[in-house]
């Protein structure tokens, strides 16, 4: 709905539809256990996903990070060879994917 309101879209609204490389549906209020989600991780999925805005700020940058196919830390998801985030065990530090 937000789409069709804009009137500077190169080609119109109808040209831009479909045509979008990566889909993160932004809402208002997290779910009871997530501020987000990708459904596919990785190449060969949908590049599709929401985002809590009212959430952690980094939320979007992490739904992100799973579309290019970075995981969450291997305690986790010890799914795959390389591509986790990094959790500094004892630390309140961690990586945006951690
Ligand atoms: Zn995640």
């Amino acid at each position: 709905m937000r789409l069709a309101s804009k009137c500077c879209l190169p080609g119109g609204v109808q040209q831009a539809l479909n045509t979008a490389d990566i889909a993160i549906l932004m809402t208002g209020s997290q779910a009871s256990n997530a501020g987000g989600q990708v459904w596919n991780i990785g190449p060969g999925g949908n590049p599709v996903g929401w985002a809590a805005a009212a959430g952690e700020h980094y939320v979007f940058s992490h739904e992100i990070g799973h579309i290019f196919g970075c995981r969450h830390n291997r305690l986790r998801d010890p799914t795959g060879p390389y591509e986790h985030g990094y959790l500094m065990v004892g630390s309140t530090m961690r990586t945006l994917m951690a």
